[in-house]
């Protein structure tokens, strides 16, 4: 059934920066980072301003809402000078009109920064850090191909408190080739102990072109079993609640008020920008080649991955868009459930039927209910979740329902 309803339009907007540089590449990253790359990180930094300053120019409508937050992520982004960091953020304020960033987030690497650097990240206007920190276990780290090791890590986090840093996130990754359940309490352990106020737990997924994907073609690679592996991010989530965080994403836990407003866009299907190489973007409302014009269900672009050619396109042309898509109904409807669902809270069919115009429960009340009767799905007046059982086998829930 077509309901009456409008679409949902915020007024805001977020900021990603890409930062493809990393001192060595691990050893299961498909990231779009390079190590070694010959490029200055001013003139990195040069580049993504001009691409913005441009898109400024090109859609002043897009840029007329409000910038709530700027995401400077990689890559490792703590190779760059804090200086020129300070550059980015504040010419990224000054070039958009609207800007009042309430987070501003710096991704970094143990090993990559000082106390210094991080207090001079603060000064620059960083209030969130993101620390990569993967595992506490030196072997573990080792089989990733990481560079740091679990000193550095635990002396990171000690810089940025005495830095000032009241909001920091650690990254931790489950799943690892000979990686034991113990190992992993023990990973939760050591990280519950430093109290960060955002907890991320990503399970390991073998990417294709990486040297794990490679090793694991050849059976080299000891990956615990799925069971083990559903049997580690239950236990990430009973230990991480225990431990008084608020688990809010299928991959994410905060203490009460730090959720990720940057990553929350994202689940949200709310507008965000993203510059330098690889970056991609999705705007709901606009369509930056037909100002004012509403596309048919928003529209994505993504730029050039290769840093060399991304910085040749800008310097050249401003821009290095190397495709777009304008979404369709299906495609918009289909993100919609798949993002929605990852909120732990799960989706507001309220605000899915204004949005979309169509109920979600009338659209897939088959599916739903079956997924219902698996114990998979929790649903109500209200929204559409969800449940435990279906938290830990979600990517079937979603390849049921997209
Ligand atoms: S530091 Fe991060 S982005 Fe760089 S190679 Fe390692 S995982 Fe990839």
């Amino acid at each position: 059934m077509r309901i009456h309803g409008k679409e949902i339009r915020d007024n805001s907007l977020g900021i990603y920066v890409h930062i493809p540089f990393c001192q060595k590449k691990c050893l299961y990253c498909d990231f779009n980072s390079f190590a070694q790359l010959n490029i200055s990180d001013s003139g990195y930094i040069d580049a993504v301003l001009k691409e913005l300053a441009a898109l400024v120019q090109e859609s002043p409508v897009l840029f007329n809402k409000k910038l709530e937050t700027i995401y400077i992520g990689g890559g490792t982004p703590s190779l760059i000078e804090p200086y020129t960091i300070k550059r980015l953020v504040s010419s990224i304020n000054q070039t958009c009109p609207a800007s009042n960033p309430q987070e501003i987030t710096i991704e970094i690497n143990p090993g990559t920064v000082q106390r210094d650097s991080l207090s001079a990240f603060r000064d620059a206007g960083v209030n969130r850090l993101s620390i990569g920190i993967q595992s506490f276990n030196d072997t573990m780290l080792k089989i990733l191909g990481r560079m740091h090791s679990p000193q550095d890590s635990v002396l990171c986090y000690e810089y940025a408190r005495k830095a000032g840093f009241d909001n920091i996130g650690i990254d931790l990754i489950f799943g690892l080739p000979d990686q034991s359940l113990k190992d992993w309490e023990q990973d939760l352990k050591k990280t519950v102990f430093l109290k960060p106020e955002h907890i991320s737990t990503y399970n390991l997924t073998i990417e294709q072109g990486t040297p794990f994907f490679n090793l694991q073609k050849d059976n080299r690679l000891a990956l615990p079993p799925e069971e083990e592996q559903v049997f580690m991010y239950e236990h990430a989530i009973t230990n991480l609640k225990e431990a008084g965080y608020n688990h809010y994403e299928i991959s994410n836990f905060s203490l009460n008020g730090f959720e990720s407003r940057h990553n929350l866009r994202y689940w949200q299907c709310m507008d965000y920008i993203g510059l330098g190489a690889g970056a991609h973007s999705y705007v709901a409302s606009l369509d930056r080649n037909r100002q004012g014009k509403a596309p048919d269900w928003g529209m994505r672009w993504w730029n050039e991955n290769n840093p060399n050619l991304y910085m040749e396109q800008i310097t050249g042309i401003a821009t290095a868009v190397a495709g777009k898509e304008i979404l369709t109904t299906k495609e918009a409807i289909e993100e919609g459930i798949f993002l929605g669902l990852r909120r732990i809270t799960g989706i507001d069919t309220d605000w899915f039927s204004k949005r979309f115009g169509w109920s979600l429960k009338d659209l897939h009340a088959h599916k739903i209910t079956q997924l219902k009767i698996k114990g998979m799905l929790y649903a109500d007046h209200d929204t559409l979740r969800l449940t435990h059982q279906g938290l830990l086998l979600s990517n079937e829930v979603f390849a049921e329902l997209i």
